[in-house]
């Protein structure tokens, strides 16, 4: 495997899919996703009678390792890069996700998207507590051989605290299946033996599973289906905006277009288009770079706020933080808004959308389906036997199909937003594995 490659990774990602969270201009509310994420997790307590010790235990990550990498740039250099790994909590099982490579990565953002990942297992009924790593760089600017030796770099530097039974990483912004395929090796080699449990999200030929790579936009549409459903509508004519055209808004793009929805608007990170008749996907899909951009060749462009506020049954923020907030939530014109991005709208904004009557398929429930897919692929792993297409698909759609429910009716019985039932659904287990330990 060569490790000299002055191409870019920019150049080289055309086959590699990576995870693309495109460049909205984000509008911040004053309160970071870290806050916003231990008040939910609060309140969600609160409801379920839970008393401060739970909360104590819950408002942080178990453990947060910082690691500093060295690593030989192709000049010769040698570059530190900072990385993290945080463990939410492990009373459930051993803790999970993913791994983002991206320059704005901080130590409170991951240790909020552990946390994220619980919740994710939790309402999906995984085996899991949640995890997350990430490192401060920016993929785009470095060569192959580069990112192979950060990504191996990075496995030395957290070994002591991951593995099979511990905590098993995935992919997650800018990264992919080749980064996890040079973090399962790294990690074989350590341990000197084969560990393909030790990761998810591997090529199909290193034990990776069928339908990973599309399941975060498989599992955002059986959740829409059902929340159209809740709603008396039905997919096929929907219209449908979706902002950010990465991994998740493109796959889910396709899919939705070939199930018969009228996808009205897409976006990128240059702008957004929009077409009251309906959008053609499978073009704009043929005529998009490499990093999912295609905007850029429609001179009819709007902006990416503009797009989020016209006309449409579904809208599906599928792009980055605080795109829906008080100053925009009143002029939604959606009946149902699904979060395909993580954090796409702000506390304010979920309460004015919900007293609307909006309904929310919350962030932890739409982007779940691409931890349950991993868990599939974990499970093959451990068995060394593998499943068909339709296996994967079957189990997919009755996990989320079920959390769905649980997560809809526990907003109607307890009369919360769904974003809150979300939490209580996804904490009621952690909550309860950690009182049978003996820890609370
Ligand atoms: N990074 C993905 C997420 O945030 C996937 C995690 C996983 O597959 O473990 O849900």
């Amino acid at each position: 495997m060569t490790t000299t490659s002055t191409k870019t990774a920019a150049e080289s990602a055309q086959n590699a899919s990576l995870q693309v969270a495109q460049g909205v201009v984000p509008v911040a509310e004053n309160i970071s996703v870290f806050e916003r994420t231990q008040e939910v997790i609060r309140t969600a307590l609160e409801v379920m009678n839970y008393n401060d010790s739970y909360y104590e235990l819950l408002k942080e990550p178990l453990r947060l390792l910082t690691v500093r990498i060295p690593i030989r740039m192709d000049d010769g250099k040698v570059k530190v890069f900072v990385g993290y790994r945080a463990q939410h909590n492990d009373a459930v099982g051993p803790t999970k996700g993913g791994i983002r490579f991206h320059p704005d990565v901080t130590e409170e953002e991951v240790k909020a998207l552990s946390m994220w990942m619980s919740i994710k297992c939790g309402i999906t009924n995984l085996p899991y507590g949640g995890g997350k790593g990430g490192i401060q760089c920016d993929p785009r600017t470095m060569s192959m051989g580069e990112l192979e030796r950060l990504s191996r770099g990075y496995v030395r530097a957290v070994s002591q605290i991951v593995g099979p039974t511990k905590d098993i990483p995935a992919p997650d912004v800018f990264t992919n299946a080749q980064i996890m395929a040079w973090m399962m090796d790294e990690y074989s080699r350590i341990r000197e033996f084969d560990a393909p449990g030790f990761i998810t999200g591997k090529p199909l030929v290193l034990g990776g599973s069928i339908g990973r790579e599309s399941s975060t936009a498989k599992g955002v549409t059986i959740v829409m289906r059902e929340a159209a459903a809740a709603m008396g509508m039905s997919i096929p004519g929907s219209r449908v905006i979706i902002q950010g055209f990465g991994n998740a808004g493109s796959f889910l793009a396709k899919f939705l277009y070939d199930a018969g929805a009228k996808v009205v608007g897409i976006s990128d990170a240059v702008g957004a288009l929009y077409n009251p008749d309906g959008l053609n996907i499978d073009e704009l899909m043929d005529k998009r770079d490499s990093f999912g951009t295609v905007t850029n060749l429609f001179p009819s462009r709007i902006t990416n706020q503009e797009l989020l506020v016209k006309d449409c049954d579904i809208l599906v923020p599928a792009a980055i933080e605080n795109q829906i907030t008080e100053k925009n939530a009143h002029d939604i014109k959606a009946r149902i808004l699904v979060e395909a991005a993580n954090g796409p709208t702000t506390t304010k904004a979920t309460e004015i959308l919900s007293e609307r009557g909006v309904l929310i398929v919350p962030d932890v429930l739409a982007s779940a389906g691409g931890v349950v897919v991993s868990y599939f692929e974990w499970v093959q792993n451990n068995q060394g036997y593998y499943w068909t297409e339709d296996e994967v698909n079957e189990r997919l759609d009755r996990i989320l199909t079920d959390a769905f429910h649980n997560v809809y009716d526990t907003s109607r019985t307890k009369r919360v937003h769904m974003r809150l039932a979300a939490y209580i659904v996804g904490l009621r287990k952690m909550a309860e594995a950690s009182r049978l330990r003996g820890w609370l």
